[in-house]
């Protein structure tokens, strides 16, 4: 799907139809690198034998292969007062921005 880099939208804030700008959503880093339970699976996944629960792949590589979509956010900001906020579209199998 081919979406324009500029909408025209309502705002909230200048509860008047202004122009916006828009932004593909990506997703946001992490705080620390691994979190606890990654840590706590590399630590018990370590040395030889059965390791219990942590013997079985993550179910986001073995069953979460079903969707051949993605769903994409965008984030609108107003050209007027610089509120941003979001804006679903729902599942997509590809996105890109047009200039126009
Ligand atoms: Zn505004």
């Amino acid at each position: 799907m081919k979406f324009p880099e500029k909408i025209r939208k309502y705002c909230p804030k200048c509860k008047t139809y202004t122009i916006h700008k828009v932004k593909i959503e990506t997703s946001r880093k992490l705080r620390r690198a691994l979190s606890k339970g990654q840590r706590r699976a590399e630590r018990r996944s370590k040395g030889h034998g059965n390791h219990g629960r942590y013997s079985k792949r993550p179910i986001s590589n073995w069953k979460m292969h079903s969707k051949t979509t993605k769903k994409y956010d965008l984030i609108i900001t107003c050209s007027e007062c610089n509120k941003s906020r979001h804006m679903s579209l729902g599942r997509l199998k590809t996105l890109e921005i047009v200039k126009t």
